[in-house]
């Protein structure tokens, strides 16, 4: 009976009704979130006139038409917003995260599965207003919360969209979903407007950054914004339905050929901030994009490399987190099976996540790219 209730609770709620009572952020969080957003939008819109949004710091005055490594100008360039369910469980819970994808990307990743976004920089032009009407129609499609993927250098359009969405009505928590390459003095800013950080941890060395990303200083600056939202989030808070609530959540993409990058980052993790940050092991890896120009990234992971990285993460204690099982079958190809996971006894909180078709159907030049223009 119970169930029966809750399913007919869900009908009318993607019917357009309100959020379930006692889900979103209650008006006392908004409050704080609203004046915390206005306080430090000026100091974010006056990065718009020589921009230091990230560590490039390449000082572009994008207002007056330059642009910088990001490509990214004045205005905001949307890929796509959706309600997604290809994220952690918390993230996605059973109706879907409101994800937006926003063009130009801050590094450069030669293996990038989103690369028409982020290399072809395709999307449309979209201004705060109508920002905000996408999150709010987010909301009202029954999305578990606003997900910005790779927003940094839309920062100060972001953050007046959120401005306008949450005094029209937004009651969403906010999850920063980045590459990691993060200016520290920057995120200091968002504390209190983010919820859930959802940071990569790509990379252990410095040189493997500049080859693959064409990214300088990566370790560093991507291990100091890794505590600074540590320090401002903490562990992974959920609701009673098992949503996020609040929190970080440290996504690393197992590179074939990199095991030892791997271990390196969870030995980090674990002696820096130790056991509570909730870590998800991905193993969607696939060489696309212009991979084909790095012989050691010209594979799949095997079976083998998984598991030592599942084993590693087990030995250095990690209770909480996700392994993504292999991809499926269909782009996995012959070689590769599809591969679960079992959580070795005291590890309970580790499960096993199946990676979803959206990260499969991304196939070179699949999505040449488009003008942007206005909505
Ligand atoms: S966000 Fe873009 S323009 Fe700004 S510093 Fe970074 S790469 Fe340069």
């Amino acid at each position: 009976m119970r169930g029966i209730r809750s399913s007919q609770k869900r009908t009318n709620f993607f019917a357009g009704a309100e959020l379930p009572r006692r889900e979103g952020l209650s008006k006392q969080e908004i409050r704080v979130k609203l004046e915390r957003i206005n306080r430090v939008l000026p100091a974010f819109q006056e990065q718009l006139f020589s921009c230091r949004l990230c560590p490039r710091e390449c000082g572009a005055n994008r207002f007056s038409g330059e642009t910088g490594f990001c490509r990214a100008g004045k205005d905001v360039i949307l890929y796509k917003y959706k309600l997604h369910h290809g994220e952690e469980p918390p993230i996605s819970g059973s109706r879907g995260s409101g994800i937006l994808f926003f063009a130009g990307c801050t590094m450069s990743c030669h293996f990038c599965q989103n690369f028409p976004m982020s290399h072809q920089f395709c999307g449309y032009r979209v201004s705060s207003l109508r920002l905000a009407d996408i999150m709010l129609h987010l909301q009202e499609q029954g999305a578990h919360n606003i997900n910005l993927v790779t927003a940094t250098h839309y920062l100060p359009q972001v953050l007046q969209a959120l401005q306008i969405a949450y005094g029209k009505g937004l009651r969403l928590p906010l999850v920063y979903n980045t590459s990691g390459y993060e200016r520290t003095e920057i995120l200091r800013l968002l504390e209190g407007i983010v919820d859930v950080y959802l940071p990569d941890m790509k990379y252990a060395r410095d040189d493997s950054a500049r080859r693959y990303s064409k990214c300088p200083g990566y370790v560093k600056a991507n291990r100091e914004a890794v505590k600074e939202m540590w320090r401002q989030v903490g562990p992974l808070r959920t609701d009673e339905n098992g949503i996020a609530r609040q929190g970080l959540i440290i996504r690393h993409l197992i590179l074939p050929n990199h095991l030892p990058e791997t271990l390196e980052i969870l030995q980090y993790i674990r002696q820096t901030l130790g056991v509570g940050p909730a870590i998800s092991l991905m193993s969607q890896y696939l060489p696309i994009w212009e991979a084909h120009r790095f012989p050691e990234l010209q594979r799949r992971l095997t079976p083998e490399e998984l598991q030592t990285a599942v084993t590693a993460l087990h030995i250095l204690g990690f209770s909480e987190g996700w392994i993504q099982e292999f991809c499926c079958e269909d782009c996995a190809g012959a070689s590769a099976s599809v591969h679960h996971l079992k959580p070795p006894p005291g590890s309970s909180n580790i499960k096993s996540r199946a990676a979803t078709k959206s990260t499969c159907t991304v196939t070179p030049g699949s999505s040449p790219p488009i003008q942007a223009q206005n909505v």
